[in-house]
């Protein structure tokens, strides 16, 4: 039987190792991630197997079920180690802290749960939970310890004469795992009263741990390093690659063509999408309006109150702008304080109505640093009348809005006063 649960050990090892080291090696592929996750998860058989499970081996030592794969984690934080550097081990580490402590403290909690027995014949263990106490947190702040010191020990062993690797593997862990063994072991003591042999019996299989994960360790440092286990260095193509690819692309996409300021679309997605929405439109057989947005002596507000008050005010005519127009329509900073919004099947009458409510929102929502009000002067197109182009619409909207800067500001003007006040517009001209 002790044979037996020895052999049992190695394999455990060698399973744990072979799986564990095919992550590490695989972390250009599948990134790293996986296997500090990994890693991880280990930890909750580890914790139980080390409150509950103990097995017999040749010549009556007793050894906790647990050292394993504690001493293969830790080996495993120093291989992680050796094949990237101090920024990424730290992750593991801090980590496995982290997680531990709460993990202790979600188990003080859950004891104090009412539970009820659903599958007959099973009632909850709280042997687990119990082991979950200072016992955990001593394990835990010891585990973090042992991470640091089997780092520092193996770079120590390499200065001044470099030791070859795998007495420097072998020592550190030994080290670091009979430091483990008689720090867990005293407060087991303490606490549980635990008999010596429990501290000489996971000593000694802690160290035939480290024998074997050393050497295991060295074979694949040396087999790694004549290249002999291949390995490539293009991500693994899955579902989460295109996600992500996706994601990104459509993100540049919406922001490339965006105003920064304001964060509307911008002069060259207008020249862009305007010829084409005007097609479609013209292909439909329906109308679209134009509206032209100026700010009025928007250059006093820069010049008295500065450039970022300036910006200010310009956010808040963005905001008013797109919300007083239909979903759908599209709004565009066309360049300094002007603004160009396009309204699909929007009739010449209804357009100038809109911009008229865009105007007087303007009027009573935003103010000047100094209390008095901001406003705007808006000329409006239509497709139906002033030509189906953009060029068409917009420069008919200039006019207009020419003619309300030169009417007072602060108004909107459409087709029918338009085309007197143009007329006087070039008279005076
Ligand atoms: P009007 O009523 O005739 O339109 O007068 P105005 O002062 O608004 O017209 P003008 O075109 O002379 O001034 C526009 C000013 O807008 C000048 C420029 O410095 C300012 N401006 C342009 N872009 C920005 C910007 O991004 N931020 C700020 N703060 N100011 C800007
Ligand atoms: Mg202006
Ligand atoms: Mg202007």
């Amino acid at each position: 039987m002790e044979f037996k649960n020895l052999i049992l050990f190695f394999l455990e090892a060698l399973v744990y190792f072979a799986f564990m080291v095919t992550l590490l090696h695989q972390r250009h592929r599948i990134g790293i991630g996986v296997f500090i996750t990994a890693l991880g998860v280990m930890h909750f058989l580890e914790t139980y197997l080390a409150a509950v499970f103990y097995v017999q081996l040749p010549f009556g030592v007793l050894s906790p079920g647990s050292s394993i794969l504690f001493s293969g984690k830790l080996m495993m934080i120093l291989l992680l180690y050796l094949k990237e550097d101090a920024g990424i081990v730290r992750a593991p580490i801090y980590g496995l802290l982290a997680g531990n402590f709460l993990t202790v403290i979600l188990a003080i909690v859950l004891q104090y749960h009412e539970t009820v027995s659903v599958v007959p014949g099973r009632v909850v263990d709280l042997s687990f939970i119990d082991e979950m106490g200072w016992l955990m947190l001593w394990g835990t702040t010891l585990l973090y310890i042992d991470a640091l010191a089997i780092i520092l020990i193996y770079e120590r062993l390499g200065r001044p004469k470099r030791l070859p690797i795998w007495p420097r593997l072998f020592i550190s862990g030994a080290i670091v795992l009979t430091f483990d063994q008689v720090g867990f072991f005293t407060v087991l003591h303490i606490l549980n009263d635990a008999p010596m042999s429990v501290l000489w019996g996971g000593w000694i299989a802690k160290m035939l741990a480290t024998v074997v994960f050393a050497t295991l360790t060295t074979c694949y440092l040396g087999l790694a390093r004549i290249s002999a286990i291949p390995v490539s260095s293009r991500p693994i193509a899955d579902i989460f690659n295109d996600l992500t690819f996706r994601e990104r692309y459509e993100d540049l996409l919406d922001r490339s063509g965006r105003d920064a300021l304001t964060g509307l679309l911008d002069r060259s997605r207008l020249e862009y999408e305007g010829p084409r929405l005007l097609q479609a439109c013209v292909t439909a057989g329906s109308v679209t309006s134009l509206m032209v947005v100026d700010a009025d002596h928007f250059k006093t507000i820069n010049d008295d109150f500065g450039h970022l008050a300036g910006d200010q005010v310009l956010r808040a005519v963005a905001a008013t702008l797109q919300q007083g127009v239909r979903t759908g329509d599209r709004v565009y900073r066309f360049g300094g304080e002007e603004f160009v919004v396009l309204c699909e099947g929007l009739a010449h009458g209804e357009a100038v109505a809109r911009a008229e409510q865009i105007r007087r929102s303007v009027e009573e929502q935003i103010v000047r640093p100094d209390g008095r009000p901001v406003t705007v002067s808006i000329g409006v197109s239509s497709s139906e009348h002033d030509g189906a182009t953009l060029i068409a619409l917009l420069s008919a909207a200039d006019l207009r809005l020419y003619a309300a800067k030169r009417g007072g500001r602060n108004r909107v003007i459409g087709r029918e006063v338009s085309d007197a006040d143009v007329r006087t517009v070039d008279d005076f001209a």
